[in-house]
Parts: structure tokens; C-alpha cells; sequence
């Protein structure tokens, strides 16, 4: 097996318009796995690690933050828990503290896995993902495009996922897991919710639910269209949200939970987070007037 060692974005980029087949490895958290396990036999593998480019995070002159694919949970948590709370908190779910130090939210999204805990808050806050290849540049795809099957996402073999781009959060976010333990723990299920006030909308993400992640649309259109901003959260209104999240899983039976299990978690989890968040918005609203 060849091991490739590029030091700049450039050098990754060339060398994978070179060798397609080569296995990107960042944290190797998944990859190492993989190799461990013999699940996976690569001819090269791309070492993302000294890309010092992957391992930032800016924000950029419209508001937007930008993470590089190489920043892990650890960071996610300490440097950007005040601007993407949602994605923070899966952050605190990932593995143990050695995981979350190796680990990446870009990882999580090379391996597309509908179990990733990174994929429901991204999805839920409109995240853009930004990939790149030496022979045609940069393409962003909406989060919404990313997941095109169970663990299959849509990079062309040349191109490398450079960062993922989101707004700071607009409102309250949260982000629920179920699993059959508190730690070192692939999700039963997962959800996550994202306000935004000012625009009377909520987004959604849903893990573990289907054969890739997504969103909830009908739930969020009709919070969009029922809820009363002005007011608590009725209890009818979170109840039929939970069940139009229920509704939008598509989940198997596996060695982690039944399909049916699954959609009645995913209700309760959906009640719950939009509850808490909007008990936060509300508490916001009236520390304002
Ligand atoms: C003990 C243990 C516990 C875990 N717990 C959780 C958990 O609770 N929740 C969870 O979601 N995951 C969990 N995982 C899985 C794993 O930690 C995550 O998926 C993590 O996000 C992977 O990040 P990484 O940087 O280590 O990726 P790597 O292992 O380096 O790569 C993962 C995949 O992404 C590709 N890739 C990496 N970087 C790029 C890039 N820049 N461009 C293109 N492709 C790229 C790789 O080729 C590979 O296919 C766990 C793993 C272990 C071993």
C-alpha cells in the first residue's frame, strides 16, 4: 500500500488528480477501522493530516462560517459551541474524548454513514459543503445533495471535501441521540433542530432514520405554517411535529433498534428538541422586551 504525505491543499489535490484510488485519511478514526478489520484494502492512502489549510476555520465577510474538514470534535466544541451549538452538541455524543480529539466533522461526512452525528445538525442549519479538485475547482452541494445512498456521498473519485460552510446559529439549536449507552456509542436514532426567529422557519435533520440523512420537510413546513411565534409552544403543535418527523423516516431493523422503534423515538426525540428550543427562543424574546 502506497502512503501518500502531501503538506499543502495544493499537493492533496494533485495527488489525488493523480491516484483517484487513493483512500483519503484524516483523523483515520473510521479508516482505521476499516484497514483493522480488513473491511477495506486501498492501494494508497492519502494522509490529510499535515494539510494545514483543512485544519482552520474562518469566517467569511457575509457572516458565514467556514471549517475546514480537518478541525475535529474536540475543536468544534471549544472554539465554535457559541456560533453552531447544534453541531457542537453532536460533537459532545461522538465517541470518547480520544475520538472526538482524532475525529472530524469532514471524516464523518467522506463516510456518509446515515448513523454520522455531524449530518443531522449540518443538515438541520442549511450547511453547504465545500469540495474541490485540481481539474475544476471548488463546488459547493448543499448538504440536502450530499447523501446519495448508505454511505455514499457525492464526491467524484479526484475531488477531497475541503470545509463545510454554515450561517452562525439564528437561533436556539439542539441536537438528541439515542443509543444504547451514554458513551462510545452509533446512534439508535438521532435528531436535530434548528430555529430561525427572524424568518418564522425551523430546519431539521434526521440520523439513523433512513438509508442516508435528511430532513424533515413536512414537519418544518408546518411549524412554519402553524406555529405562533409570539407565544409558547403549543402542545398540539409539537405533537403533530413529532409525528411528521415520525412520518419522514424511513429506518430498517438492525442490531441497534427496530424500524418501529426508531419512528417512535424519533417523535419523542423531534417533541422534546423542538420543546427545549423553544423554551430557549421564548426566554430570549422576553429578555429582550
Ligand atoms: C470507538 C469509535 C467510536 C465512534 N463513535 C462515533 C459516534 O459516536 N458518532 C459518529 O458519528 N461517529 C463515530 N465514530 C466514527 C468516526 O469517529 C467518525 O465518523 C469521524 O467523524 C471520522 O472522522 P475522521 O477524521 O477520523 O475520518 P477518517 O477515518 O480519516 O475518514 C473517514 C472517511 O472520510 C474520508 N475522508 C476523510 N477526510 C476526507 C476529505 N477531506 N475529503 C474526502 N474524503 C475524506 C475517508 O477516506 C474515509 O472514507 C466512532 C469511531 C470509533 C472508532
Amino acid at each position: 500500500m502506497d502512503f501518500l504525505h502531501p503538506t499543502t491543499w495544493e499537493e492533496a489535490l494533485a495527488a489525488k488528480a493523480e491516484r483517484p484510488d487513493a483512500l483519503p485519511i484524516q483523523g483515520g478514526t473510521d479508516v482505521m477501522v476499516e484497514l483493522n478489520f480488513d473491511l477495506r484494502r486501498p492501494s494508497a492512502l492519502l494522509d490529510l493530516g499535515p494539510v494545514r489549510e483543512l485544519a482552520r476555520w474562518e469566517t467569511l465577510p457575509d457572516g458565514t462560517v467556514r471549517v475546514g474538514a480537518g478541525v475535529s470534535y474536540a475543536r468544534l466544541i471549544t472554539e465554535l459551541g457559541d456560533r453552531l451549538p447544534g453541531l457542537a452538541q453532536a460533537a459532545r455524543t461522538v465517541g470518547s474524548p480520544q475520538i472526538r480529539t482524532r475525529g472530524t466533522a469532514g471524516g464523518n461526512l467522506g463516510a456518509a454513514s446515515p448513523a454520522g452525528d455531524a449530518h443531522p445538525p449540518l443538515l438541520a442549519a442549511d450547511a453547504v459543503y465545500e469540495v474541490e479538485s485540481a481539474a475544476r475547482g471548488v463546488r459547493l452541494i448543499p448538504a440536502t445533495e450530499f447523501y446519495l445512498g448508505v454511505k455514499r456521498n457525492a464526491l467524484e473519485p479526484d475531488e477531497l471535501i475541503r470545509a463545510f460552510r454554515t450561517a452562525p446559529a439564528a437561533g436556539p439549536q439542539y441536537f438528541s441521540k439515542i443509543g444504547t449507552r451514554n458513551a462510545m456509542v452509533i446512534a439508535v436514532c438521532s435528531f436535530a433542530v434548528a430555529l430561525f426567529p427572524a424568518e418564522r422557519r425551523v430546519g431539521t435533520g434526521l440520523g439513523s432514520a433512513a438509508p442516508t440523512p435528511r430532513r424533515a420537510y413536512a414537519a418544518e413546513e408546518f411549524l412554519a405554517a402553524e406555529a405562533d411565534w409570539d407565544a409558547d409552544l403549543d402542545d398540539a403543535v409539537a405533537e403533530r411535529f413529532g409525528e411528521l418527523v415520525r412520518t419522514a423516516a424511513s429506518p430498517i431493523d438492525d442490531v441497534r433498534g427496530t424500524a418501529e422503534y426508531r419512528r417512535h423515538a424519533l417523535g419523542v426525540l423531534a417533541r422534546r428538541a423542538l420543546t427545549w428550543a423553544w423554551h430557549d427562543h421564548r426566554r430570549g424574546a422576553r429578555e429582550c422586551a
